[in-house]
């Protein structure tokens, strides 16, 4: 491949890459890689089409209504494409593109609020929102549609100019809902963009970009921040996570087994905020063990197009060898593989749903985002001991407390340190609230009202007051 002046690998004209299927580990489908050049025309056009998207939200709105029927009626297209290149079951695509279209329609009907300020002093100063200008999304592999919307619905919304960057693991649906979208909406307000890196790269660092919003890795979401400083464009970041879920002495282990497990499996693991470490009481170790290795055990793992399938393969050959690393390194260091273990003996990504005991607590697997379909069970003492090893990790997403007492589960879920806690469930979200990490989860507020005016800069009007 040709290299540009700072050593970045370039794309020739017509230049295009292969879309791999998770289930076979096969390329089914290709995607153009934007060269340097065309990328900087997407961005200048947004800049133009800036000027009269920013001016009229009545028509926004409307748009924007028009732009989630027009989802909503191309989901059967959609969600197939999504499972073919990232794995999932087809009714979690087809969930996906559901969400997708509730986000168009939700952020459709904000409209930011103008506030006069009085202070006792003779003079009035009146509060008005104004977007920041062309917005880059960039998004990871794992929800590709509904991260992507999370960022553009908004921003669109708010008055901005948008240009989506997908993963190149999982460009397709990306564009196809990007031409779906953007047709109901003038020309260049939303521009899908696809390649290899450094194409994130170049698009977090344009000059032309004023707001990154990003989710992902923590290491790529500092590459983001320190690209996005040289034209100080506002950053959003969502990263990474390592969500705990503390069981309680009191919780009725068979009654939230299931729960639990899904909300650790879901999408194979791969959602950031997953629950990637359970601690439970001594006394219910080897129940709450058993419990998940018995649904870990009798899950359908099985290619995402496939009826039946509840759980599909990992999304790539590197997620897949970092999951399988993890799960070595904790058996070495002792741990015990009660479910699982190992990949599965066919074509494609899949790994075995895994539960592992008696986990080393340094191990990656607690430490670190495993990202797949693997969960350690680690247990403990006392309560302060648990909720102090759930706050331990460099991660702060979200977390959550089982048990029967709600009002001592609700004590215990006000300890944690992260941006939402959830008490007997976990990753439930709803549009209209906020969802924020702390630490290395992320920089900036995504959804409800909250998110909406990430995407919305104060602009102050100062007059004397009447005489
Ligand atoms: P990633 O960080 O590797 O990639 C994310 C996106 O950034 C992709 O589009 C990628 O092409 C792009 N990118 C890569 N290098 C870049 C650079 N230098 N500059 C700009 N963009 C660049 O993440 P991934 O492996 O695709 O996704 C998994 C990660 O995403 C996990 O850590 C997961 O926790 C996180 N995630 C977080 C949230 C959240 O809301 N907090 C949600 C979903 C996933």
């Amino acid at each position: 491949m040709p290299t540009d002046q700072s050593g970045h690998a370039t794309a020739a004209a017509g230049e295009r890459f292969a879309v791999l299927d998770p289930a076979t580990g096969e390329a089914f489908d290709e995607a153009p890689a934007q060269r340097p050049d065309e990328l900087d025309a997407v961005v200048w056009r947004a800049h133009e089409a800036w000027r009269g998207w920013r001016s009229d939200a009545v028509a926004r709105s409307k748009a924007l209504l028009t732009a989630a029927d027009a989802v909503e009626a191309a989901g059967a297209d959609l969600a197939p494409l999504l499972t073919r290149e990232q794995g999932k079951p087809l009714a979690e695509s087809y969930a996906e593109v559901a969400r997708t279209a509730a986000r168009l329609r939700y952020f459709a009907e904000l409209v930011p609020g103008t506030r006069r300020i009085t202070d006792g002093r003779p003079v009035h100063s009146e509060v008005r929102w104004r977007p920041l200008g062309p917005t880059a999304a960039i998004v990871p592999w794992n929800f590709p549609l509904q991260l992507a919307s999370a960022k553009f619905a908004p921003a669109l919304a708010a008055g901005n100019t948008v240009v989506l960057k997908p993963s190149p693991l999982t460009p397709l649906a990306t564009r196809l809902l990007g031409s779906v979208v953007a047709g109901a909406l003038p020309e260049d307000v939303l521009t899908v963009v696809t390649g290899q890196e450094p194409l994130g790269a170049r698009l977090a660092s344009h000059p032309g970009i004023r707001h990154v919003t990003f989710t992902g890795s923590v290491p790529t979401g500092r590459a983001v921040a320190e690209g996005a400083a040289a034209s100080l464009a506002r950053i959003t970041l969502e990263l990474g996570g390592n969500d705990a879920a503390v069981l309680l002495d009191d919780v009725d282990v068979e009654r939230i087994a299931e729960r639990l497990f899904w909300a650790a499996f879901r999408n194979c693991g791969q959602v950031c905020m997953a629950v990637k470490r359970v601690y439970a009481p001594a006394r219910l170790y080897s129940r709450v063990v058993e419990a998940l290795a018995q649904h870990a055990r009798s899950v359908v793992v099985g290619a995402g197009l496939d009826p039946g399938s509840r759980l599909g393969p990992v999304n790539n050959a590197a997620q897949l060898a970092r999951v399988e690393r993890c799960v070595d390194q904790a058996v070495s260091a002792g741990a015990r593989t009660v479910a699982g273990g190992h990949r599965l003996d066919r074509p494609g990504y899949f790994f075995a749903p895994t539960i592992l005991a008696d986990v080393p607590p340094a191990c990656p697997v607690v430490t670190e985002e495993q990202f797949g379909p693997v969960l350690p069970v680690l247990p403990y003492g006392n309560l302060d001991e648990a909720v102090e090893a759930a706050n331990g990790t460099g991660f702060g997403l979200g977390g959550s407390v089982w048990g029967t007492d709600l009002d001592r589960a609700e004590a215990v879920a006000g300890r944690l340190e992260c941006g939402t806690a959830w008490i007997n469930h976990h990753a439930e979200l709803s549009l209209a609230q906020p969802f924020a990490g702390i630490k290395d989860s992320g920089v900036g507020v995504a959804g409800g009202p909250w998110g909406f005016y990430g995407n919305l800069r104060p602009f102050v009007v100062h007059r004397p007051g009447a005489a």
